[in-house]
């Protein structure tokens, strides 16, 4: 193991509470951050995606897992939160290892902005041997407005460092081909195209919100962003170098294909919509043979009330996303300009702009591998002028 990576760990909370009395499991935590404080003195770069704070915390908001509501559980994170980072702090003090919490939610690891807010903050972090600790910022993400699981999260940080390996640490070995409790259970070692096995097991474990599903998801947003994603049972004693050494068995899936520019892997990792256009079959075909850029002219319809840079999801008429891309107008301003496609841009809107509702250098045209979304069930606005 002697090149120096960038490695993303992402810890469920099942390995980190007991799931009888919902306490800690320091002996896990333990041995976890002596291997992660080890890695980091080798010269690796680690950052750790640590469930828990639910899990942690139910006990204060007088709870189990079974009975908790999405408020019960949003409060609990509050509770559990400062519980989690406070026995990391202190394990991790044992092993001179400095580490620092970053609460984030789907609306900033998805807004161009704030990502990339998000990226510097981890840079300098890194810059000062101090190992990030993330995770989704429970109490205050709404419902539908969720990563909904770390799993999806330590995708969207591994993509965010352009990280060597995302490792997921679990409560079984790896990925079988059926319900690993069936006698006949095959091991898979290696993966190359995760959206084949994207069935596999929707089992969900007690305590987190994740299953094998939303691992494979997350390995599916890794590949495309060019990282590797291990999926290995979280044992006590070095539960990280172990799998890097490959002292014993995992999954592994692989980096698929060429990895596109990080604009484009971002783009192609969402698990939100702000707004989507609809386009004709010509113009689709036009953007996907051509790589060509969205006008005004193409749009027959809209959806969603979007901010100049928000990502628009551009579909066919028969609903099948074929691209996404940056938008350089508001859906305010995109209405107008569609509505009134004869007119110069700046006599509608009143300045002077790049006139492609999305350019073509900040479009990213939807492959097999990427997994498309469907649009959001609401009235789409015509714009097509009358
Ligand atoms: N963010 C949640 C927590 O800290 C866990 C989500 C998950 O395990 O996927 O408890």
């Amino acid at each position: 193991m002697s090149k120096k990576k960038v490695i993303v760990v992402k810890v469920g909370s099942s390995l980190l509470a007991n799931s009888d009395n919902l306490t800690l499991r320091f002996a896990f935590m333990n041995g976890l951050v002596s291997d992660l404080a080890q890695l980091q003195r080798d010269g690796h770069k680690v950052i750790l995606t640590s469930s828990g704070s639910v899990a942690l915390g139910l006990n204060m908001v007088k709870r189990r897992p079974e009975d908790a509501g999405i408020l019960d559980k949003q409060a609990a994170a509050a509770c559990g939160q400062p519980l989690l980072m406070n026995a990391y702090r202190q394990v991790a003090s044992e092993y001179d290892l400095n580490v620092a919490q970053m609460l984030v939610t789907v609306e900033d690891m998805e807004d161009r902005r704030r990502f990339l807010n998000i990226k510097n903050t981890m840079l300098r972090l890194f810059e000062n041997d101090i190992m990030p600790i993330i995770n989704e910022n429970d109490s205050v993400a709404t419902r539908d407005l969720r990563v909904g699981d770390n799993d999806r999260l330590s995708a969207k940080v591994a993509q965010m460092v352009e990280a060597d390996e995302l490792i997921i640490l679990t409560s079984v070995d790896g990925l079988y081909d059926r319900d690993p409790s069936d006698p006949g259970a095959t091991f898979i070692h290696e993966i190359d195209d995760v959206s084949a096995h994207l069935d596999s097991t929707a089992s969900v474990s007690e305590l987190g919100s994740g299953g094998m599903l939303t691992k494979m998801h997350a390995a599916n947003m890794a590949q495309n962003a060019g990282v590797e994603t291990i999926i290995a049972e979280g044992i006590i004693e070095r539960p990280v170098s172990s799998v890097l050494n490959k002292e014993r068995r995992f999954t592994r899936c692989l980096v698929r294909g060429e990895t596109a520019s990080p604009l484009k892997v971002w783009l192609s990792n969402r698990l939100q919509v702000s707004g989507t256009l609809v386009v004709s079959a010509d113009t689709a075909e036009g953007v996907v043979d051509k790589r060509r850029g969205i006008s005004r002219m193409d749009i027959l319809s809209l959806q969603g009330d979007f901010s100049k840079g928000d990502v628009l999801h551009v579909y066919t008429e028969s609903g099948e996303e074929i691209a996404r891309g940056l938008t350089n107008f508001s859906s305010e301003e995109t209405i107008l300009l569609a509505r009134n496609a004869d007119t110069p841009v700046e006599d509608v809107i009143g300045y002077k702009t790049k006139s492609d509702i999305i350019g073509a250098e900040n479009i990213l045209v939807l492959e097999d591998k990427h997994l498309p979304l469907e649009a959001p069930d609401e009235d789409q606005k015509i714009v097509t002028p009358a």
